[in-house]
Formats: C-alpha cells, sequence, structure tokens
C-alpha cells in the first residue's frame, strides 16, 4: 500500500517543478504524464526493469538498469511511471529494498500529476476516467470483466444522461489524461457520432487520450471515421481472435480503415483474462482482508455513471445492470461537489483516486476477485456462453 501522509503543500515543496527527475517505467504514461503539462520537467532518464527496453531511447530519454539508480542516490528524485498498480506495488518495493524512501525518494505519477496541477495552475485533474455508453453487445463473453452476460435488460443509455454525467464530470475535472468510451460495444451505440460530436465540441480541450475501446467487430461508418478524426480520438482494440477465428476479418477491416483514415490504433491481444468471479457471491471477508485486497488491487480507471464517479468499472457495471447496490463510500458524488469549494473538491478527489476511502475499501470488493497480485484465477479470454 502506498502511504500518502504527508500533506499536499509539504509534499508540493518536496517534489516542486524544479527538481531533476528519473522515470522508473518505460511505458506510454510517460507520455501521458507530461502531456497534462504546459511546463518542461528536467528528465535525467528513464529506468526499467525489462531488458528488452534498457539501453534503448524512449523519445530523447535512456532506459538505464534499475541499479543506475545507487550511483545517483541524491541527486534525483524518483517518479513511478508504470501504468498498473500492481507494477508500481512492485517497484515500490523494489525501490525500498534499495533503500529509498516513500516521498522522500519516490512518489506515483498518479499523485505528482494531481498536485502539480494544482499548485500551478488550481486544476483538478485525474488519470483514467471510463463511461460505459450501452451495456448491449456482439459478443457474450462468459468471463466479461463488466459482467454484460449478467444483465436482465441490455440496454443503450440515453445520449440525455450520458450528456448530464458529462455535464457534471467536467464541472469538477479540468484535465483527464484519458477518457474512454466503452461498453458492452460501444461501436453499436446508435448515437456514437452524435456523442463524439458533444465531447468534442464542449470538452476536448480538457481531455488527454480520447478513446473508444471496441471488440472491432462492428464496422466503423464513413460519419464515425469523420467525426473520429476531427476530433483525434483513438480506437483500442480488444483482440480476442485467438479464442473466435470468426472475427478475424472484421478487426482486420477496422485496422485497414483506420490506417486508411489516419486514425491511431492500439491492439491488445492477451492471452488470459484474470476471472473477476461471480459479482452475485460475497466472499465473506473481513475488514482485514478487504483492506488488504483493495490495496492490492487499486483498479486506476474510474467509472462515470448516474452523476457518480465510481472507484471501478466492475462495481459500476454491476449497479448499472442492478446486480449490486453501492454506499457512499464507493463513489465521488459529482453532483455533491457542486456545493464545494474548489479547494474541498480537490482535497477530497485526491484522497479518492488515491484510495483513501472512508472505509479503507470499496465495499464491492467483497464480490470480485480483483486485479492484485493475490487474484491467481486466469481464463481464457474471449470464451463465448453458448447460446
Ligand atoms: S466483448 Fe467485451 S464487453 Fe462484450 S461481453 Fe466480451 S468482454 Fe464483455
Ligand atoms: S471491486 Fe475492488 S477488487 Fe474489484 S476491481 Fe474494484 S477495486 Fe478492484
Amino acid at each position: 500500500m502506498f502511504e500518502e501522509t504527508m500533506s499536499n503543500d509539504l509534499y508540493f515543496l518536496r517534489w516542486s517543478i524544479n527538481k531533476t527527475y528519473i522515470l522508473f517505467g518505460a511505458s506510454e504514461t510517460i507520455v501521458k504524464f507530461r502531456n497534462a503539462f504546459d511546463f518542461e520537467i528536467d528528465l535525467k532518464c528513464i529506468v526499467d526493469n525489462s531488458k528488452e527496453k534498457q539501453n534503448k531511447y524512449f523519445g530523447s530519454l535512456k532506459v538505464n538498469d534499475p541499479s543506475y539508480l545507487n550511483s545517483i542516490k541524491n541527486e534525483c528524485q524518483i517518479i513511478i511511471t508504470a501504468p498498473s498498480i500492481k507494477a508500481q506495488i512492485q517497484i515500490k518495493e523494489q525501490l525500498e529494498s534499495m533503500g529509498f524512501i516513500e516521498g522522500q525518494n519516490f512518489t506515483t505519477y498518479t499523485k505528482l500529476m494531481m498536485v502539480w496541477k494544482w499548485y500551478t495552475d488550481r486544476s483538478i485533474a485525474v488519470n483514467y476516467t471510463e463511461v460505459m455508453i450501452t451495456s448491449k453487445c456482439n459478443l457474450k463473453c462468459q468471463n466479461c470483466g463488466l459482467y454484460i452476460p449478467c444483465y436482465e435488460n441490455q440496454e443503450h443509455r440515453t445520449i440525455e444522461s450520458i450528456n448530464r454525467d458529462l455535464d457534471s464530470y467536467f464541472k469538477v475535472i479540468d484535465y483527464v489524461s484519458e477518457f474512454r468510451l466503452l461498453g458492452g460495444e460501444p461501436l453499436i451505440y446508435p448515437e456514437i457520432v452524435d456523442l463524439i460530436t458533444i465531447i468534442g465540441e464542449k470538452y476536448r480541450a480538457k481531455i488527454g487520450e480520447f478513446v473508444i475501446v471496441t471488440n472491432g467487430i462492428a464496422a466503423a461508418k464513413c460519419d464515425l471515421i469523420t467525426v473520429m478524426k476531427k476530433f483525434n480520438v483513438v480506437f483500442h482494440i480488444s483482440d480476442y481472435s485467438n479464442t473466435l477465428p470468426q472475427i478475424r476479418k472484421s478487426i482486420g477491416k477496422l485496422i485497414i480503415r483506420s490506417e486508411e483514415a489516419g486514425i491511431t490504433y492500439k491492439r491488445n491481444s492477451s492471452n488470459k483474462w484474470l476471472d473477476l468471479g461471480s459479482p452475485f457471491n460475497s466472499r465473506k471477508l473481513s475488514k482485514k482482508q478487504l483492506i488488504e485486497k483493495f490495496n492490492r488491487c487499486k483498479m486506476p480507471c474510474r467509472s462515470l455513471y448516474n452523476q457518480k464517479m465510481f472507484y471501478c468499472g466492475p462495481l459500476s457495471s454491476a449497479v448499472m445492470a442492478r446486480i449490486y447496490s453501492s454506499v457512499r463510500n464507493d463513489y465521488f458524488d459529482l453532483s455533491e461537489a457542486q456545493y464545494m469549494s474548489k479547494e474541498e473538491k480537490f482535497n477530497s478527489l485526491l484522497n479518492f483516486e488515491l484510495g483513501n476511502t472512508q472505509m479503507g475499501y470499496i465495499t464491492f470488493c467483497d464480490f470480485c476477485n480483483g486485479f492484485g497480485c493475490d487474484n491467481t484465477f486466469y481464463v481464457e479470454p474471449g470464451v463465448q456462453i453458448e447460446m
């Protein structure tokens, strides 16, 4: 678990923007982190545990072996830029075993981004947020991490309700590094073009990377491609064609279409999924076990639904499916936030982002196996439920 006891003012002094930094983790997070600021950060280099990345360049920065840190001990401070909490926790343990102290010698990019944004221009920034715009999907995956097959009524959300959520979200949030539209399958959402236009016109300047997450089966129509290009929207394609070879052709078509139109895409093809288990069964964990489980998981992406920022997607989807009732501990209430001062909003959002909830965990952690290293249940991706 990351200790977050230092006051934000003291933290800012220690981690001022004028110091020299080393980044731990050569990932795309670095690009997002740097794009969040309009000032230059003095970066010495990157370190990474992967031998394949070492001695190469990430932009203009050389990637070194972490043992390099021993030679520069007090000259620079370290920012952990690994994207997942699991990797961040491993790096934290590694740094501590090398004699570095959290808060003094190293910190995470998530906290630094929020604090720097706040102290440089009083703006409130968050890392990732996603919106499920539909619970309808063209697949029925057995181990869907958003429990789509468990919905009694799969439906498209109304554009008005999504709009309401967007308005209350961007009243509080000045900048989000990555904003994702997903489902179910967002490409079958009938008003996807209108929705992207609304977000593009009203909020594009507040978004770093604007993403559509798709399984790549539905075709991208011309007007969608046009509006994606206009507002620089990218595809993240979850490719399950190793399990489902029949969808390979459609994914190929989407990729060709994106390349021809100059739309950036990422194709994610994993050979295993973590099994989150049944959302219907309480694991009957004690408070101590729930806190441990939550600290191992701490999903980095918040999920916007019903004017609330839910801590994670599985929770918000279970609420949307009406199979779970969340409590005030589990979300940041955007409609309540309108009555807070900007400083109160920042402080309470920073705490929420860092996982400092009232209960020390999310109540749904008792119904979910989580993404932490304690979850050792893996399944094949994209296996379909027999009709
Ligand atoms: S394609 Fe994605 S959203 Fe649809 S059922 Fe499979 S995992 Fe869930
Ligand atoms: S409910 Fe808890 S364990 Fe599951 S994904 Fe969310 S934070 Fe992680």
